[in-house]
């Protein structure tokens, strides 16, 4: 069997082992003589997986009593609109930290249904790191401070997060849920798109301080949080194949030490290829400044697009996929989520190193 260098954006790379379990069991789960997918999502085989899933992230985010973990369907698009839906009322002012393109579109959306206002922003630096958000100066009656935790497109991470104090802090981790320990604490709510770090796509997680979800009526049912909450995310029938997934890539987490050995060794993943960058005299230079430099998704540029080009085509002829920069924004990507092994780390670095020596 031969696996590609997988250096995708979203979807991303799945755990070797975790595809492999899931093929294992694809035909019959656990001695049913069905598959997961085929059986009821009310049925005590599913529970069970919709229960576990929660559990494990529950231990792992160490997630504090008061808060509901849901699976939601839409993806992280649709928290968009269900965080201002929720928790923008009549008078009061939802603040945004605007730090790129998916901080961007959290703000157009919340514009849609009421009082946005920006309160930081990093659009003069080309959005190539996170604004200061130490003194933030939040307008009366906040409803809540929405942040994006990591720049998916940019390739941009916040390294510590805003101190709210009462005002609810909503965050959009997409793209760096569960690569680092986080106090789940100082947060009111925290959203992902499962395809990125979490599973395949077709689920968004929803952590949710449970007082945040209150039960406004005038809302679309399937819309309001304490639908979701009230039936422990069974309201409707749930994406459960994905659910499934996400389980499995938990478990697999769990095994694999937890979140501190995940941010040390995506730290290490990092290190491979930033190095290459800031030791080749200028030859890739990195978009983002050092100091907000994500780990999970790194961003850079070769002297003209015809020379990204080439690497993009020479990458491809040796199994590399994914390293085309976002379309918005064009220039080379890596993302190197969780799944991604140390060894594909190490082979794009040395296919680095070798683009170097011949066009240096
Ligand atoms: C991918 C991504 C999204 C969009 O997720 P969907 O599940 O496709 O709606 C939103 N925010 C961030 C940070 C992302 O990386």
């Amino acid at each position: 069997m031969s696996r590609a260098y997988n250096f995708n954006a979203g979807p991303a790379a799945l755990p070797l082992e975790v595809l492999q379990k899931a093929q294992e069991q694809l035909v019959d789960f656990e001695g049913i003589g069905m598959s997961i997918m085929e059986i009821s999502h009310r049925s005590k085989e599913y529970e069970r997986v919709n229960s576990e899933t929660q559990e494990r992230l529950k231990r792992l985010l160490q997630i504090p009593d008061g808060y509901k973990v849901l699976f939601l369907h839409g993806g992280a698009s649709t928290q968009f609109a269900m965080v201002p839906l929720n928790l923008l009322r009549q008078g009061t002012v939802a603040a945004y930290v605007d730090t790129g393109s998916w901080a961007k579109k959290a703000i157009e959306e919340a514009r849609l249904l009421g009082e946005v206002k920006i309160v930081a922003s990093s659009k003069e630096d080309q959005y190539t790191r996170v604004p200061d958000v130490d003194k933030l100066e939040l307008p009366e009656r906040t409803a809540y401070l929405h942040i994006t935790s990591n720049e998916t497109i940019g390739g941009i991470q916040y390294k510590t997060y805003p101190d709210t104090g009462n005002v609810p802090l909503v965050a959009d981790m997409s793209s760096d849920i569960l690569s680092r320990p986080i106090d789940v604490s100082r947060f009111g709510l925290i959203y992902a798109g499962a395809q990125k770090n979490l599973g395949p796509s077709g689920v968004t997680v929803v952590i949710i301080r449970e007082d945040l979800a209150e039960a406004n009526e005038h809302l679309p049912t399937m819309l309001r949080y304490r639908t979701h909450v009230d039936n422990d995310s069974l309201y409707n029938t749930p994406p459960v194949y994905s659910v499934y997934m996400v389980n499995l890539v938990l478990e697999w987490i769990e095994e694999n030490g937890g979140l501190a050995a995940m941010e040390q060794r995506n730290l290490e993943k990092a290190k491979l290829i930033y190095d290459v960058i800031d030791q080749s005299g200028g030859f890739y230079r990195g978009v983002a400044h050092p100091d907000h430099r994500s780990p999970m998704n790194i961003t850079f540029r070769l002297a003209d697009e015809e020379l990204e080009k080439k690497f993009i085509k020479e990458s491809a002829e040796q199994g590399f996929v994914g390293l085309k920069g976002h379309r918005s924004v064009g220039g080379l990507r890596a993302s190197l989520y969780n799944a991604v092994p140390y060894e594909s780390c190490k082979a794009l670095r040395q296919f680095m190193l070798d683009f170097l020596q011949r066009n240096g």
